[in-house]
C-alpha cells in the first residue's frame, strides 16, 4: 500500500480514511498510514468536523439509539436495507456507526413506519415489526388479546365506545390518565396494555 509521504493535500479518499479509521485506531495508526503530521491531522480533523475534533463521529449501537431515539432493531433493519457495513472495535467486538452512516440510516428510518398510518415502529403492545399491522396500533396476535379483555367484560370493542366508556369514568384510572388513555383511542390507537387491564379490572369492581 502506498504510503503517500510527501504527499502534499489532502486527497478525497485521504479524507474519507481520516473519517472512517482514525476514531477507532487512533491518530497515531493514521500518521503511519499517511505520513502526515499529527499537527496536519488535527487541522484536518477540526476543519472536517468542528471543534469536537476525532473524538466525535463514531457510536455504538446504544449510543446511536439513544441519540436518535430509534430501536436498536430498527437501526439493524436500516443498515441491512442501504447495505452500510458497520465497523467492529474488534473481530468480535461492538459495532460502530459513523455520524455520516448514521445521517443516513436516519433518513431511511423516517419513512420507515412499520404501520405508516399510524406512524408507528412497531406493535404498541409487544413491539413486533414481524407481523403486519392489524388494528389501533397492534398487531394480530396482540389485537386479539385486547379484544378478549374487552369481551370477557362485556366492554366494547369499537374504539368509539370504548373512549366513551372511558370518559365517563374517570375515576377509575384518573383524570390524567385517563386523558392519556383518551388521546390515544382519539389517535385510532389503544393505550397501554397495563391501562386498559387496569381499567377493565376496575370496571368489573365499580359494577359490583
Ligand atoms: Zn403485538
Amino acid at each position: 500500500m502506498p504510503d503517500g509521504r510527501g504527499r502534499p493535500g489532502w486527497p478525497k479518499e485521504k479524507a474519507y480514511m481520516l473519517y472512517q479509521g482514525v476514531g477507532i485506531y487512533g491518530i497515531e495508526w493514521f500518521r503511519r498510514k499517511t505520513g502526515k503530521s499529527l499537527d496536519a491531522i488535527q487541522a484536518k480533523a477540526r476543519r472536517m468536523y468542528g471543534h469536537g475534533g476525532l473524538s466525535r463521529g463514531a457510536f455504538t449501537v446504544r449510543e446511536a439509539s439513544r441519540r436518535t431515539g430509534y430501536h436498536r432493531e430498527q437501526l439493524y433493519r436500516a443498515m441491512q436495507a442501504l447495505r452500510q457495513k458497520w465497523k467492529r472495535t474488534s473481530s468480535q467486538g461492538s459495532y460502530l456507526i459513523y455520524e455520516e452512516q448514521l445521517e443516513e440510516l436516519v433518513q431511511w428510518l423516517k419513512t420507515d413506519y412499520w404501520s405508516g398510518y399510524h406512524r408507528l415502529y412497531g406493535c404498541l403492545w409487544c413491539d413486533t415489526q414481524d407481523r403486519p399491522h392489524y388494528e389501533l396500533g397492534l398487531c394480530q396476535r396482540c389485537y386479539q388479546r385486547f379484544a378478549q379483555r374487552l369481551c370477557r367484560r362485556d366492554l366494547p370493542l369499537a374504539r368509539q365506545s370504548l373512549l366513551e366508556l372511558v370518559r365517563a369514568h374517570p375515576s377509575i384510572l384518573g383524570e390524567a390518565v385517563t386523558a392519556e388513555v383518551e388521546t390515544q383511542l382519539d389517535r385510532g390507537r389503544v393505550p397501554a396494555e397495563f391501562l386498559l387491564v387496569k381499567f377493565v379490572r376496575n370496571w368489573s369492581c365499580v359494577r359490583g
